[in-house]
């Protein structure tokens, strides 16, 4: 797409010149994203404040160019890629906290705000922001609604729009919504939130959000147990789950995993595990004890060969170092990975674990499985050379299969990294006909013109 010269000049009056680029050096900084795809914008635009994004909006409606929202790139399926140009929507100048009303356990926050940087906020206040994505370091809240985003933590306090009370957006056509409510509960009209949250930028620029919060919890304690295969601890995640024991996290990973995550950071995790799991439990201090008593003997009751309770912050921190190294810490098997989040009932992991052991030994390719065990939510890292034509078929021809036996156990696609791009293709495999015109149909309203983040989830 090319936009005229002078479209770009108005551009960079709403903006400013400060916020407004058409250098190719930085152009090529927001061509990517974690997906390692690239598409080159026209331009990148950083608005400040709601009346500019919909100023742009606006201007992109009457002059029909594609506008992009972009928080800090991290997603997985290629969401903030302009694939056919446009002006990409960098939404890290809008990252100011406006309130943390600790009477009434909400939050208004900007869109560009990294998750890490609120979790710290919040609990320095005694409250607590649960979701909490791998990426939380430098992903933003806008990234995080747009995508629904999950997280270890999601077990046992749920995903992103569980903490979505209410939003200011910005539509296609520049005007800007408000949705929901700033109260604990509500419900007049249809939940236009429930609809924004997880759009993944194709309906609207989310430009404020209230949030949800919680109590801090007042004690946390977490622990590693090892096994000799992968099959053992995904049968100990669903006795965990049938002794309704409720750890907040439960992570998992293979072999592969634990390696890669030691290759990179060599904080002496237990190479020869041939899977483990990380458990966290919180909560009233006695309760924590008593349910990582009862988490230890379960675990060694299943066949756990150690069983490792952090001692101190520093311990703990590193573990989640690990946990959170391993999606670029893989690159160290193969120079390409095709990463997938399938999710499957709880009780079907060790089936799912099996299939995706058998998949890897009948196409040659190493498949690297971590993640959110406790809620079935399996990322699965299909490792390749992409310049290699015969690996890319095998690959291909195994995220088939995979796809459709997680349907065929009852599962979905995506549990939180969405469909973006790269699982536009498979979509029709989970959703109906008559559900994907419906779909179609509230894209078709929101966004007549067809502007925003064009050629994600349908095309
Ligand atoms: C190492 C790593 C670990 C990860 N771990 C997890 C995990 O544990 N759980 C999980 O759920 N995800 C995880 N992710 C993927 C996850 O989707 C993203 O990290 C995060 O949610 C995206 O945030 P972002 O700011 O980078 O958004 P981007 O990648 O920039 O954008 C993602 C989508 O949101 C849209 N968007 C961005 N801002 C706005 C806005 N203000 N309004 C409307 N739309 C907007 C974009 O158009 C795009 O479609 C991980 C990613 C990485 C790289």
């Amino acid at each position: 797409m090319t936009i005229p010269r002078k479209v770009l000049k108005k551009l960079q009056e709403i903006v400013g010149k400060d916020s407004f680029s058409i250098e190719r050096e930085e152009l090529l900084c927001y061509a990517y994203d974690a997906t390692g795809r690239h598409f080159l914008p026209d331009a990148i635009v950083f608005p400040k404040n709601s009346l500019e994004v919909s100023a742009v909006l606006s201007l992109a409606s009457q002059q029909n160019f594609f506008v992009i929202p972009r928080g800090s790139g991290s997603g997985m399926t290629g969401g903030s890629l302009p694939v056919k140009g446009g002006v990409v929507l960098v939404m890290t100048k809008m990252n100011k906290i406006l309130d943390i009303d600790c009477d009434n356990f909400i939050a208004t926050v900007e869109p560009g705000v990294i998750t890490g940087h609120f979790h710290e906020a919040v609990e320095k206040r005694g409250l607590f922001y649960p979701p909490d994505p791998a990426s939380s370091d430098f992903s933003t809240l806008g990234g995080n609604l747009a995508e629904c985003a999950g997280g270890p933590r999601a077990v046992k306090y749920g995903v992103t729009r569980d903490y979505v009370l209410g939003l200011e957006a910005v539509l296609p056509t520049g005007e800007i919504i408000k949705t929901g409510v700033q109260t604990a509960k509500g419900v007049v009209g249809y939940d236009l939130t429930r609809l924004l949250v997880g759009s993944e930028g194709t309906l609207g620029v989310i430009t404020k959000m209230t949030l949800r919060l919680l109590p801090l919890p007042k004690c946390v304690r977490t622990m590693t147990a090892v096994f000799k295969s992968m099959e053992a601890a995904a049968e100990t995640v669903s006795e965990i789950i049938r002794q309704a024991i409720i750890p907040r996290t439960i992570e998992f990973m293979d072999n592969a995993s634990v390696n890669c995550a030691e290759s990179y950071l060599e904080i002496g995790l237990p190479r020869e595990a041939g899977a483990m799991l990380l458990l966290e439990v919180d909560g009233e201090e006695h309760a924590v004890e008593a349910d990582i008593e009862k988490l230890k003997v379960l675990c060694f009751s299943q066949g756990a060969t150690d069983v490792n309770v952090a001692l101190s912050e520093v311990e703990r921190s590193n573990l989640w170092k690990a946990r959170k190294s391993i999606s670029p810490a893989l690159y160290r098997l193969a120079p390409d990975k095709i990463n997938e989040d399938i999710v499957v009932p709880k009780s079907k992991i060790p089936h799912m674990v099996r299939k995706i052991e058998e998949l890897s030994g009948k196409i040659g390719l190493p498949i690297a499985s971590f993640g959110h065990a406790g809620d079935g939510n399996i990322h699965v890292n299909i490792m390749l050379d992409k310049k290699q034509p015969d690996q890319v078929t095998k690959a291909e021809a195994a995220l088939e299969t995979l796809f459709d036996y997680t349907l065929k156990l009852g599962g979905t696609i995506s549990g939180e990294h969405g469909i973006g791009i790269t699982k536009s293709a498979f979509i029709a495999k989970e959703i109906g006909e008559v559900e994907l015109e419906l779909m179609k149909n509230i894209k078709r309203v929101f966004d007549p013109k067809g502007i925003l983040n064009p050629g994600k989830i349908f095309d």
